[in-house]
Order: C-alpha cells, then structure tokens, then sequence
C-alpha cells in the first residue's frame, strides 16, 4: 500500500483540501479521504489531479520531428506531402529503433502528465513489405516499451488493406502496413497474447479510416471482438471527403452513422471536416471525437466544430497523434485557441459563467478513460490509480485556487509544473522526471543518430 496526501485535490466530487488517498498493491485506489491529516509515510504533493489518457499516438512520428517543416519546391504542402516523408522515413526503421523511439515517447507522455495511452499501431511488416515471422513482432515492441515505461496500454492493432476509398493497391512505405483480413484478425490474437497476464493492458482495434479499409472489412471488424475499444481516423482530410463522396456516395461520417452501430465503444479520431448536421449526430451516439489538435495544426488540418459538438452532449478526448510536441496543456490549449481564431472570440468551450480548463480538462478525462476502455479518469476508490501532481509555482502561477488552478496550468502553465505520475499506481514520474529517463533516453539518443545518418 502506498499512500499520497495532497494538499488539495479534484476528486469525483470537486476540489477538496488535505486530501489522502491509497493505493493498492492492485493499482488501484483503495480509500480517499478529505481533510485528513498526512501519515509519515505519506508521499506528498500540492496539486493532484486524475490523469488523462492519450488516445491517439503513432510513436515512431515522433523520431519524425523536425524533419518536415520545409516547404516543397513547388506548390503548397499540405498533408499528403507530409505524408509522403512519413513513408520514406517509416521504411528504414527496425524492430529495436520502433521500440526504443516507442519508449521515448512513452516516457515523454508520463512527463507531460498522462498516464495512459492508446497506441494506434500500424507498422506490422518489414521493411520494403513482407511479414515477419512472428505476426505480432512489432506489436511487441510497442508492448515492451509501455513495460519498461509503466505507462498504461490500449494496443490499437490496426487493419490497413488498401490505399484509396476506390480500393487502389497499396505501395512505398504503405507495404508495412499491409494486412489481410485473416493476417489482421491473426495479429489481434497474437496481442492478445501479449497482454495476458498485465492487468492494465487492453487490445482494441482500428480500421484505420474508410480510405486503407475496404467496406465489407469493416462490417466483419465492427462484430470481431464487439466489446472492445474500436478506433478509426475519419474526415480529417478534404480530399478524403471528396474521395469518399466519389466512390460511396455519402461524406465519410454520413457514410458510417448511416452504416455502422457508432456507440460508446467507437473513438473516431479528427472529426475535422463535418457538416453541423453531422457533428449533432455523432454527439448524439455516444462516441468520442479523438481530437488531435497539436497535429492537426502542424499538418494544418483544418478546425473541429467544438462548440457545436460540446454543447450537443458530445465526449471527446485528446490524443498526441504524430508527437510532434507531446503535451497534455497543449493539446487542451490549441483546442480552444483554434476556435478562438475561427469565432474571433475568448474562451469558446467553456459553459456561461464557467472555466474552459476545466470543462476541457473534464471532457479529456471522461472521453479518454472511455476509448481506452480503461478504469480511470478519477481519483474514486476502484479505479486504477492513474493521477498527476503539479506544482503552479513552478511555472511562475502562486496562489490560484480551484479551477484557476487548471487555467494556469492549460494557458499560461508548462510541463515544469508536473511533479509526479502514477500509472496504475506505479509511480513513474518523481520530481518531474521520469525514473528511467537516463537509460531510455541514452538509447534513443543512439538510434536517432543512427536513423538520421542512414536518411
Ligand atoms: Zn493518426
């Protein structure tokens, strides 16, 4: 039994003073208790909050970084320039590197105050295409890496089988990706195995968007394993409006709503480009809109319809997408300002008379927990102990109380002020560091060496 007492806290049922909460030697939290009185061997903190969970990250963009901000020569970049580099680069990764790249990103979330992730994880075959022995190699490399790193996993296994809505083969650096039905369904068993044994593990699935899957796959995915997280990526692009509107005769989200039973099951990542009607039916199923707002600004995207989706009574969640910058204040800061820049308006997403951090931070920690299929999101006695200390001092912010405290952190705060991270009790994060930040960032620093020479 460990035992944390935090000067205040956001448990279930608000802000409470000298809080003391246990955990378990199960991971999860065995007792909260407000105005209490710290035992000596208390750890303690100022501020502890739950943590949020990443719901969308493809660890090795990270190693990416940097390495795709120069204009092509000639016409504008865009996305689909970006992913062309994406392609180039994902081909020349081995096994080790995914994992060590895998490890250091892992790490970086735990720093910036997640506790958990959703691995959306695509690259299956060697490099140039062609299957590994073991199905399930790189699988376990993201597996090995969230090991090592104690972060909780929601291993997304994807199924990627073509390379257009119209059913164009794949090439170049999709041939990683490429799976059979079969192959897939095999590789989602093989995780499976995986994950036996580590309570904090989930696998889902993920077709990844109706661009790389074909419609009769879907349907057979949508029964395969029916009680589990199912991630896709959708109508985050124009061109994959028009594309899908060309072969299936509806816009994408049109297209599943009308098609698919969408419920609390389905994270559908971006949601970029949707008409008004389609945002208040998507709220209205229950899914969660995996917002990715980092990402979507750097491949500039476009902008998701917030208000519109929140006051609908629509769920949604943060995820870190390409690691581009892996911040948890980020992703919730650059999702209000996007929509400050549209409405030319302050303080979009919170409700009348309320804070925007804390409306957001809320929303991420519900939708989050939900995609993940994860047992977290508050500090209340079963759930996994996922939850992140901060000190505002640290950046500067004396004083605020509440939800200012949140405000603070989100909009003028940084990851400075995250002290500790526990992950299903294992605290990983002490004194803003990661505890195996030396050896995991001593071998990606060698990789990435390695890797940028061999470019
Ligand atoms: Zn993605």
């Amino acid at each position: 039994m460990t035992a944390i007492f935090a000067q205040t806290a956001l448990l279930a049922d608000g802000w409470r003073k000298h809080v003391r909460v246990e955990i378990g030697d199960d991971g999860r939290i065995g007792k909260v208790e407000a105005d209490a009185a710290p035992s000596v061997e208390s750890e303690r903190v100022e501020v502890l909050l739950p943590a949020l969970s990443n719901l969308h990250s493809h660890t090795f963009q990270r190693a990416m970084a940097g390495l795709t901000e120069r204009r092509g020569p000639s016409g504008r970049d865009s996305f689909w320039t970006w992913r062309e580099v994406m392609y180039r680069f994902l081909d020349i990764l081995s096994p080790d590197e995914i994992e060590a790249i895998a490890a250091f990103a892992f790490m970086e979330m735990q720093e910036a105050g997640f506790s958990s992730v959703a691995e959306f994880h695509y690259l299956h075959n060697r490099q140039g295409g062609g299957a590994y022995d073991d199905p399930g190699e790189l699988a376990a490399r993201i597996c090995a890496a969230s090991e090592m790193t104690g972060i909780g996993l929601t291993l997304l296994p994807v199924h990627y089988a073509q390379g257009g809505v119209d059913g164009r083969l794949l090439k170049g650096g999709q041939l990683r990706f490429a799976n059979s039905l079969d192959g897939f369904m095999r590789l989602v068993e093989r995780s499976e195995t995986l994950s036996a044994g580590r309570d904090d593990v989930t696998v889902g699935i993920a077709p990844h968007s109706l661009r790389a899957v074909p419609v009769e796959d879907l349907a057979e995915l949508a029964r395969f394993r029916p009680d589990r997280p199912i991630h896709m990526h959708i109508a985050e692009q124009e061109a994959e409006i028009d594309e899908t509107l060309a072969v299936l005769g509806a816009r994408p989200m049109e297209w599943l709503l009308a098609n698919h039973e969408v419920g609390a099951r389905w994270c559908l990542i971006h949601c970029t480009h949707m008409t008004p009607g389609e945002t208040v039916a998507l709220a209205a199923t229950g899914a969660v809109a995996g917002l990715c707002s980092v990402t979507e600004a750097n491949l500039g995207d476009g902008i998701f319809d917030g208000d519109r989706f929140l006051d609908h009574g629509g769920r949604l969640g943060i995820g870190s997408d390409s690691n581009i910058s892996i911040s948890t204040i980020g992703e919730l800061r650059q999702l209000d300002y996007s929509q400050r820049l549209r409405d030319r308006a302050r303080v979009v997403l919170a409700q009348p008379g309320g804070s925007v951090g804390r409306r957001l931070y809320d929303a991420a920690l519900g939708g989050g927990a939900q995609a993940l299929g994860r047992s977290s999101g508050a500090i209340e006695v079963g759930r996994f102990a996922d939850m992140v200390a901060i000190d505002p001092t640290r950046d500067g912010l004396h004083g605020l109380k509440e939800d200012f405290v949140l405000d603070g952190w989100i909009f003028a705060g940084s990851r400075e002020a995250v002290t500790d991270v526990w992950s299903a009790g294992r605290h990983m994060v002490r004194g803003g560091r990661h505890i195996a930040r030396e050896a995991i960032s001593a071998r990606y620093g060698v990789c990435l060496s390695s890797i940028m020479d061999r470019l």
